[in-house]
């Protein structure tokens, strides 16, 4: 019989955490009402993640596990976890307790109020350093006034998506996968429910200030085209300034002829304005132009080393997804 519920933990060198997360989980799916699998997903973990998550399948048949060849990133191995879920209700979480399981039954309950997505709002965070805080809350915003669907602020991975959803998810073949964002553009009833992120329970933050960043970008041009008309309002800008200048530099030369606007200070500064416009405007156009040469080469999102507990008629997950 297939599982009702399935829950996606994507795991990065987690080895102090996974037998907690495991307990912890284990506690909430016994009171579910139905037949829980837990799809863990190592993503090319350097540490000893991979033999706990074997061990944990031998010893308790729900966790199935799945492990990709190398680190593809807490994206594409959220990814692999779709690909692979059976449940008709599918639930995100990370494997650093951040996102706490007991919050499970109380998504459920709004799926079953008849919401396809019931994604989790962060209130608070919790012993976050102050320049995580401070870059997540203007990045947030900044997407939400960018980006042409609707991206709830302060949301992470942590969701619960229904059958339906999870479906369109598979069927897109995007390389570049901001998973917050297509669950938001697909659309349907979705819902916000609250809580305080907690600390991390053990081990260092696996996202690291680049991933960060990366993700940032990546979810920025994904989801806007409004940086690439950035570069025609700054071409527009420049030109004005530069009507301006002339005008005042031919006023200046029939009114006073000896006027102090033709020293290097002047030349220089409009050499690295004009300048820096233009790499500016390059570097735009080579974010969305390396996307394409992405999608264009259509590789496959990620390979498996490993697989465990799943039957055999899901082994689809190699090709890509059409
Ligand atoms: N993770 C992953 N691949 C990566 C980085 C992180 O699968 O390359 C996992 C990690 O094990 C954790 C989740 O993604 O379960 C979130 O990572 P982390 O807690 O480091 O980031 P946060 O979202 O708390 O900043
Ligand atoms: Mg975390």
């Amino acid at each position: 019989m297939p599982p009702q519920y399935s829950w996606i933990i994507p795991i990065y060198n987690e080895e102090e955490t996974l037998r907690e997360m495991y307990r912890r989980i284990s506690a909430v799916a016994d009171r579910m009402d139905g037949l829980v699998e837990f799809i863990l997903i190592n993503d090319g973990s350097r540490d000893r993640s991979l033999q706990i998550i074997r061990e944990l399948h031998q010893q308790d048949k729900r966790v199935c596990y799945l492990s990709l060849a190398r680190n593809f990133g807490h994206q594409m191995a959220v990814t692999a976890g779709l690909n692979f879920a059976r449940g008709q209700v599918i639930v995100v979480l990370d494997a650093d307790l951040q996102d706490p399981p007991e919050l499970i039954p109380d998504m459920v309950e709004k799926w079953r109020q008849g919401y396809q997505v019931v994604y989790a709002q962060r209130l608070k965070r919790r012993k976050e350093t102050v320049f995580k805080r401070f870059t997540a809350y203007v990045f947030y915003r900044l997407l939400k006034s960018l980006a042409e669907v609707d991206i709830p602020t302060d949301t992470g991975d942590f969701c619960l998506m229904d059958r339906q959803v999870v479906d369109l998810l598979n069927a897109m073949p995007e390389q570049n996968r901001y998973i917050r964002g297509l669950r938001s553009w697909v659309g349907f009833q979705q819902t916000a429910i609250r809580f305080e992120r907690n600390p991390r329970f053990a081990g260092d933050v696996k996202y690291t200030f680049r991933k960060s960043l990366g993700l940032a970008v990546n979810s920025l041009v994904s989801f806007s085209k409004v940086p690439l008309r950035l570069s025609t309002y700054l071409g527009l800008l420049s030109a004005a300034l530069a009507l301006f200048m002339s005008v005042l530099v031919l006023y200046w030369r029939l009114t006073s002829p000896d006027s102090p606007l033709t020293g290097f200070a002047t030349i220089a500064i409009a050499i690295f304005f004009l300048g820096s416009v233009q790499l500016i405007s390059i570097g735009i156009l080579g974010e969305y132009i390396g996307r394409i040469y992405e999608e264009v080469k259509a590789r496959p999102l990620y390979t498996l080393a490993e697989v465990g507990g799943f039957a055999s008629q899901n082994s689809n997950s190699n090709k890509r997804q059409k």
